[in-house]
């Protein structure tokens, strides 16, 4: 064979959208950040989406990398790498949380920013995207190293965030707590007459602190509301569906504890620390706590069980609550539910997707399914900023609202154009940003 047969083939294989030669990507399709783009491309492509806007969205505006250095408990200083990555503006502010976790790197920051796009888009909250995060375990480090952690972080990217500009949150490995200290140390170091507008620099706050109720539990709330949606689809009810959860953090546990409470029956959790199954059923309110005083899952009632029994177990529906890419082709292969729900960011793989979908199993995918967290986020946001406070009744009430009719526009797109939910979910987002493209145009 030529040489030029050669590397014709090659390019060929190399790019799967001529967008990613034009950008001049590097080509990994094991990276996370090529991944999400092909597929936000893919959906782009269905509906035509002007070339212009395709090139603005494969990049972030802006990607930002900072180094700081922190003074532990015993005197020493160790230094630390942060990313705040500003996808895109053209909705509203950049919006996305924070991640605190030891395996965090600038290409999945950018997966999770461009996430953060779609899912107000979807969801009709007027934000762009935006994530940060810090290389950090937080479990290596004391409460009051974790706090100046957080504070110096803020500091170093104070210039490039604001409450009207780029507005962070919780995301793995931060919390309230977290969103306590930052939003202080912004208000400390902006003081003055308009110190308490700062306030609003970030969302998820306690409720003590200018956070909104229903917050956190706002996502996994968001998971069960899209469920409740699109059982009908699959054609099951939630009283006595078989649930299990990967992952049983924020968003997992409040998931499992909401669907606990319909009567659903959650019969297999697995996280960091093991796996257990119950087929009569585990009780989601005591394995949070379980969860709270022993860091997991692991020892709580039920047989302790393989992560490979644990995707084999029977269910209705799989909530992958845990991180990204954990769903590949082998994991997909094995999965024993009707439907999954996406709680965690970009859980499925692209080959374990096409499995899935061979499989005849449904998605639904993160940019729908957990998209409850940066809605409550952005009625937070309005709190702040008028000055008010919302019962749980008109929270739980508008991000029901929110949530069912992000499903729904899935729904008529899928139907519209004979695609799966992920691309219908895409389609919808990319729609509307489109559209506020074409009338806004391009500067100059
Ligand atoms: N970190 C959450 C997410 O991935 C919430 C973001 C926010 O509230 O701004 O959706």
């Amino acid at each position: 064979m030529s040489t030029t047969a050669v590397s014709a083939n090659e390019s060929a294989a190399e790019y799967s959208n001529p967008i990613f030669k034009e950008l001049d990507f590097p080509q990994d399709p094991n990276n996370l950040y090529h991944q999400t783009v092909e597929t936000m491309l893919h959906a782009a492509d269905i509906i035509d989406l002007k070339h212009r806007v395709k090139i603005i969205l494969a990049q972030p505006k802006n990607e930002v990398m900072v180094h700081f250095p922190v003074r532990m408990d015993d005197g020493h200083h160790r230094l630390f790498k942060g990313y705040r990555v500003q996808h895109n503006n053209a909705l509203g502010p950049y919006k996305g949380g924070i991640r605190f976790h030891h395996d965090v790197h600038l290409d999945d920051v950018k997966s999770l920013a461009l996430l953060m796009t779609m899912k107000c888009s979807l969801v009709r909250v007027p934000f762009g995207g935006g994530k940060g995060g810090v290389k950090v375990n937080p479990r290596e480090h004391s409460a009051r190293e974790m706090e100046r952690i957080t504070r110096r972080f803020c500091s170093a990217i104070m210039n490039i965030i604001g409450p009207e500009y780029d507005i962070p949150a919780p995301d793995v490995g931060t919390s309230a707590q977290n969103m306590a200290w930052f939003a202080d140390t912004y208000m400390m170091s902006n003081e003055g007459k308009a110190a308490n507008d700062g306030l609003r620099v970030v969302t998820g706050k306690p409720v003590e602190f200018g956070g909104s109720l229903g917050r956190t539990k706002a996502t996994g709330q968001g998971v069960v509301d899209t469920l409740v949606e699109l059982l009908p689809e699959v054609g099951l009810e939630t009283k006595g569906m078989r649930v299990s959860l990967l992952g049983y953090g924020n968003v997992g546990s409040w998931a499992g504890r909401i669907l606990h409470d319909m009567d659903a029956k959650i019969v297999a959790v697995a996280d960091h620390t093991g796996a257990i199954r119950d087929d009569k059923g585990l009780d989601a309110h005591r394995l949070a706590e379980h969860c709270e005083k022993h860091g997991g899952v692991a020892g709580f009632a039920g047989d302790a069980i393989t992560t490979d029994e644990f995707y084999q177990t029977q269910v209705d529906v799989l909530i992958p609550a845990a991180l990204e890419q954990m769903i590949t082709d082998r994991e997909a292969a094995m999965i024993n539910a009707k439907i999954i729900a996406e709680g965690a960011n970009a859980p499925c793989t692209p080959e374990g997707d096409r499995v899935l979908s061979e499989r005849g199993i449904e998605v639904i995918p993160a940019i729908l399914a957990n998209a409850g967290g940066v809605a409550v986020s952005y009625f937070e946001w309005v709190q702040n900023k008028t000055s008010s406070y919302w019962d749980i009744e008109q929270v739980d009430r508008e991000l029901n609202r929110h949530m069912v009719m992000a499903a729904r526009r899935t729904v008529v797109a899928r139907q519209k154009y004979g695609v799966d939910l992920r691309t219908a979910a895409y389609i919808a987002a990319l729609d509307h940003i489109g559209k506020a493209y074409s009338v806004r145009g391009i500067f100059p």
